[in-house]
């Protein structure tokens, strides 16, 4: 189908992003269009005003200083992709990228579009959760920060308001050392995932597992945290019998959906068996250097 009729704009600074999303009710950003198109294509959606932040160049590139690294909102995923120092910086922000969607839509789609289109399934936000990271917005009121984890509020849906755009993400410093891994599974390689894990912990010289952080997509509404996984694993030795027992809270923890590419107890056996696959992975890890090398699934 046609888009239906609508107004186009580029502004050329956040601020007249602002004014124009301010001015006109309904109206839309536009990033990538790689989900927003086929939004407007199916007629799903018919915005009076797209306003493009294709200029808008304060939302480009990545910087890693101590305190984390900071990804502007129109970072692409094959910019991430080519990025060997992020890559190094972020390992698990690597181990995603690798994938979302397919070449073509990598080279358009951006960082703030996944987040922003909050689809529970996105690679993204769950890494987002998973990591705790930071989200930066701007509004006609000025700038604010929200956690991740309140960013989220239901399926395709976040704290944005109509007139507020997201401007970029802080994702935490990687700590050396850092045990990681990000496993989904989805019908062909590129597609959306039915569902996904990610882990990263610390740990110590005894072996000990510390500040463990497990994230999972495509298993409820939104990208989730999971807390009482992270709280069995803490300060305790991986083992077999430890992986499987929190394989089994893992997947009592989520709270998926049914659709039609997957019921809901199908998803919630696959959070288990990715969360093991996860634990196996991140933990045999060859390390090189301080973090490791950047592994393509
Ligand atoms: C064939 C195909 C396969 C795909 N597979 C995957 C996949 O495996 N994983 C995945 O995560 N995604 C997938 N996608 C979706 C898409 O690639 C990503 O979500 C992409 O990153 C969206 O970014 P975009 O810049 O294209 O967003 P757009 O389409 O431009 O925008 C998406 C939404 O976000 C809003 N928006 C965009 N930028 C901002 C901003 N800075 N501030 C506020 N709101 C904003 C828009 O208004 C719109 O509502 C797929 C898409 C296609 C077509």
């Amino acid at each position: 189908m046609k888009l239906s009729r609508l107004e186009y704009a580029r502004p050329a600074s956040v601020a007249e992003a602002i004014e124009l999303l301010q001015g006109t009710e309904g109206a839309k950003i536009i990033a990538g269009g790689q989900s927003l198109i086929p939004v407007l294509a199916f007629r799903l959606a018919a915005p009076p005003l797209l306003v493009d932040i294709g200029k808008l160049d304060d939302l480009r590139g990545t910087e890693t200083t101590p305190a984390g690294t900071r990804l502007g909102a129109r970072v692409r995923w094959c910019e991430i992709e080519r990025d060997a120092a992020l890559r190094r910086a972020q390992p698990l922000l690597a181990a995603m990228t690798d994938h979302v969607a397919h070449y073509q839509v990598r080279n358009r789609g951006t960082v703030g579009g996944s987040l922003a289109h909050a689809d529970p399934a996105a690679e993204m936000p769950g890494v987002a959760v998973a990591c705790e990271a930071i989200m930066h917005v701007a509004g006609p009121a000025g700038s604010r920060d929200v956690r991740s984890e309140d960013f989220f509020e239901g399926p395709l849906q976040t704290v944005l308001a109509e007139d507020e755009l997201l401007v970029g993400l802080t994702l935490p410093p990687w700590p050396p050392g850092r045990r990681w891994a990000f496993e989904e599974f989805a019908l062909r390689r590129g597609d959306f995932a039915l569902a996904g894990v990610a882990v990263h912990y610390g740990r110590d010289a005894e072996g000990r597992m510390h500040d463990v952080r497990v994230g999972a997509i495509g298993a409820g509404e939104t990208p989730l945290r999971l807390r009482a996984v992270e709280a069995e694993l803490e300060g305790r030795k991986i083992g077999e019998t430890l992986i499987s027992s929190a394989a089994k809270l893992a997947a009592a923890s989520v709270d998926p959906m049914n659709d039609l590419h997957a019921d809901a107890e199908y998803r919630r056996a696959l959070v288990a068996t990715l969360f093991e696959r996860a634990m196996l992975r991140a933990e045999h890890r060859q390390e090189e250097g301080e973090n490791g090398p950047a592994v393509h699934p």
